[in-house]
Parts: structure tokens; sequence; C-alpha cells
């Protein structure tokens, strides 16, 4: 049941376009199932079974589920075949694709990226791309790590630093996302602690640290590049009243977006500058709270030329160990502390600038180690989309998947001896290693399922 809605918060939305507060108030009492997903692109070939029935019109891989299954405990959910997604956060996709073609090489930058959702969104959209997920806090880099890892797109570069280091790399971007912290009130219908923690003054705060973060990210967006600002709340100032803010700090072009009447979202003018955003109110839209808005950067330059960290490259013995285990179309394979990372050929350039500007926690996908008797593989490339399809799989049943999951002991029988990867339905989980006597279970100990 959710608490009541503080006063204060009703009030200050009294003004605000679209708001209306009797359906506002009636919807936040009904506990009405929303569970939406989006599908990995990159996966989704591999998988046989049924979608669900019911598309979200503006994401051409998202899905409404007639009921909340536990995720834990679906093993295509380990394997990065979805990503649970809020509906109207997948509305991402729809404004990229209005604004930018999904081909262009473009680099990308979600600042304010854990634990990775719209992260694993711009990764299926720009798949020529790459994506900078950067999180400020050091201890939520680990679920966005292991979220990414699950996604397997190996145009991700994970970093760890405040929005103040990206001005190191000036004209650098040609999209940013900010999904900004926020003071949260899109998440009334599904989250009480959210009701209870809001208040007044934590608006106002919100609302200042997201320009402080707006600002801080600005010089490293090219000319002509995008800008993409999105909060969970409802309050106009950190909403409308930021878009105004930005209107007056920066040049910037305001976009416009292309909204079907029958979506339900609202269109919303600042007040100063009339510029565009979009909020999703829940008794309109079906989704929890969210708001949207569109810029392009007028001023600036392109890109200039930016000093570089070298990397040491697989020598030939080591490239002929990992094209056993890879499809190596276009990519370089790089030695960091005897791991070989798989990186996209053409950007190698761009992956040592941020290494050399930015604190790097991951750059694209982890093959493994070699050691005398040959690769002993990551995790990472298992559940890759470039692992070679030649590698001994197994398809494990749901029991024995979740077994594996949980690194507890399964059976299996005639299997060849060497590694091998697990799958359920086709989609890789991770690796096992059949030996004599026993079957080693490689799923990382930290992500391992703890609940029966
Ligand atoms: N984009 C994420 C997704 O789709 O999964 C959700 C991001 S959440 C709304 C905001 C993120 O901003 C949080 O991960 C939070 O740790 C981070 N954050 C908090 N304070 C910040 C700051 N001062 N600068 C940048 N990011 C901050």
């Amino acid at each position: 049941m959710t608490l009541p809605l503080p006063e204060a918060f009703l009030d200050s939305l009294a003004n605000t376009a679209g708001f209306d507060k009797d359906n506002f108030l009636a919807v936040h009492q009904q506990s009405e199932n929303r569970t939406s997903i989006r599908y990995n692109p990159q996966k989704l070939d591999l998988y046989k079974g049924d979608l669900p029935n019911e598309k979200i019109p503006w994401s051409p891989y998202g899905y409404y589920l007639s009921e909340r299954p536990s995720f834990t405990h679906d093993p295509l959910f380990h394997a990065g075949l979805y990503y649970v997604q809020e509906a109207g956060s997948q509305f991402i996709w729809e404004a990229l694709s209005q604004i930018i073609d999904r081909h262009t090489e473009a680099k990308v930058l979600d600042l304010c990226a854990a634990p990775g959702g719209k992260t694993t969104l711009l990764a299926a959209y720009f798949q020529k791309g790459i994506i900078v997920a950067n999180e400020v806090i050091k201890s939520r880099t680990n679920i966005l790590m292991e979220n990414i890892t699950k996604w397997g797109s190996e145009n991700v570069v994970i970093t760890n630093n405040d929005p103040s280091h990206f001005s190191r790399i000036p004209d650098f971007f040609d999209v940013a996302l900010i999904d900004a912290p926020c003071s949260g009130s899109g998440l009334f219908r599904k989250d009480n602690n959210a009701i209870s923690e809001w208040s007044e003054e934590n608006v106002l705060l919100c609302s200042r640290r997201q320009q402080r973060i707006l600002a801080d990210m600005y010089p490293s967006i090219k000319e002509d590049g995008l800008i993409i600002y999105s909060t969970c709340s409802y309050s106009p100032q950190e909403d409308e009243d930021n878009l105004d803010w930005l209107m007056q700090n920066f040049q910037l072009e305001n976009i416009p977006l292309q909204i079907q009447p029958e979506w339900g979202i609202t269109a919303i003018e600042s007040r100063e500058h009339k510029a565009i955003g979009y909020k999703f109110y829940p008794d309109k839209v079906r989704s929890e709270g969210f708001f949207i808005a569109v810029f392009r950067k007028m001023g600036g330059a392109s890109a200039g030329s930016f000093s570089a960290n070298n990397f040491t490259f697989a020598n030939k013995d080591e490239l002929s160990e990992i094209r056993n285990w890879t499809t190596p179309e276009n990519k370089t394979f790089i030695k960091e502390n005897n791991y070989f990372l798989a990186i996209d050929e053409k950007w190698l350039n761009a992956i040592g600038v941020l290494q050399k500007n930015l604190y790097l926690r991951k750059a694209g996908i982890t093959i493994g180690e070699i050691k005398n008797k040959g690769l002993v593989p990551a995790h990472d490339l298992a559940i890759s989309t470039i692992f070679n399809r030649n590698i001994n799989k197994i398809n494990l049943d749901k029991a024995q998947s979740l077994q594996y999951l949980k690194r507890k002991d399964f059976e299996i029988d005639n299997i060849p001896k060497g590694w091998c990867l697990a799958a359920f339905e086709d989609l890789n989980l991770g690796w096992i290693k059949i030996l004599p006597n026993r079957l080693n279970n490689y799923y990382p100990t930290e992500w391992r399922i703890l609940k029966d």
C-alpha cells in the first residue's frame, strides 16, 4: 500500500502542465503490474522461445509482462537476454531514433550510469559506437560492471570518475545522456522510501546538484553534439526549470520530439526559454514517472587531438590461441596485466585517450589469461557476443541452470573433457570445465544466486 503523498509535493505540481491531482492520487493507490523488459538485440537471434504479447509502442525491443516473475530465478535474465526496465526509460530509444542514426559511429557518454539500464539501451542502439558508462560512486560500479558484462556488448567502457573529470577531454563526445540523480518522486508508486524521504529541501539540493553535473560534463561534448537530460522526478525545479537553466548558461538548441497522442506523454514548456521536455505521469502513461529533454550543443569545437595511452598487443602465438575462442572480425587484442581484452579496432585510440585521462574499470571484452596449457577463458567471454560458435556447449535444463548459477553441484552426462559453455535455451551462462572425475563450475562467486 502506498503511503500518503506529501502535501508540499502535491502543491508544488499544482501549476505543472498535465498534472491532474485526482487521477494522479488514484493511480498511486493502485497496485497494477507495470513490469516491462527490453530484449538484447545482440542475443535475441539465439533465443527460440516466445516473446511476451504486449509491445511497448516506443521501444522496438520493449515488452510489458502480464505478471512480475522472479527475475533472479530466470536463467535467461542472467544470460543477458533482457534487462528489466521501466517503459518510460525505454523512451530514450525513441528519442534517439528521432535525432541520430543508429549506425553512426558515435562516441556516447552515459554520465550517471549505475546500475546500467540505460547503458544497455545505448549499447544496443549504437552498435557501431562506443559507450562510456560512468559512475561516480565507486561501490555502485560493481553492479554496473555486472549488468554490462551480462549484456555482453563489446562496445562499452566503464569509468569511475567525478563528472568534473570529463573536462579533461573537451569536445570528445557526440552524444551524452545525463540520467541525473534526483528526488525520485517518479518512483513513489513502487517505493515507499522515496515518499518518506521526499522533502522540498532535497528537491532543491537535487536541482543544484543536477546543474553542477550538467555544467561539469558540458565541455566534453562536441559542437553539434546531442545532450539528453532525464530524471525520474516530477518536480519543476529538477525538470523544466533546469531546461531554462541550461538555455541560460550554455549555447544550446532545444530539440522537440514527435509524440503520438495515444502514448499519453505530456509535452512541457519551460517558463523562460520555452524549451520543451516530456513528462510521463503514471495516470496517463503505463510507466512509472519519467522526464526527458533533448538539446544540441551550438558552440564548442570538433574533437581535437588528445594524448593516449599505448597498449601492448597480443603476439602471433597468442593471437592464434585467442582465435580458437573468439570471432575476431575487426578486433584488436590487447594485453593488460596478463589478461587479453578484445577491443574494436576503430575505438583503440579513443580507449587510449580515456585510459590516459580517466579511471577505467573495464574496456571491451576480457578474453582470459594464456597459461602453459592455453587460454583460461574469462566469464566475460562466455556471455559476450564474440565467443567462437564452435566451442563445446551444453544446454542445461532449468534446474541444472539454477544450480550452476548458485555454484552448487549438478550432474550432466556424456560431455567431452575440457572447457565447455554452460547454456540455457542456447544462451550462454558461463564456463564449466569437465575433468575425468568431476565438473568445475566457473560461474563468478560474487554474482552467484544466493536466494533459494
Ligand atoms: N542511468 C541509470 C540506469 O538507467 O540504470 C540510473 C542512474 S541513477 C538515476 C543516478 C546515478 O547518478 C546513480 O547511480 C548515482 O550514484 C549517480 N550520482 C549520484 N551523485 C552523483 C553526482 N554528484 N554526479 C554524478 N552522478 C551521481
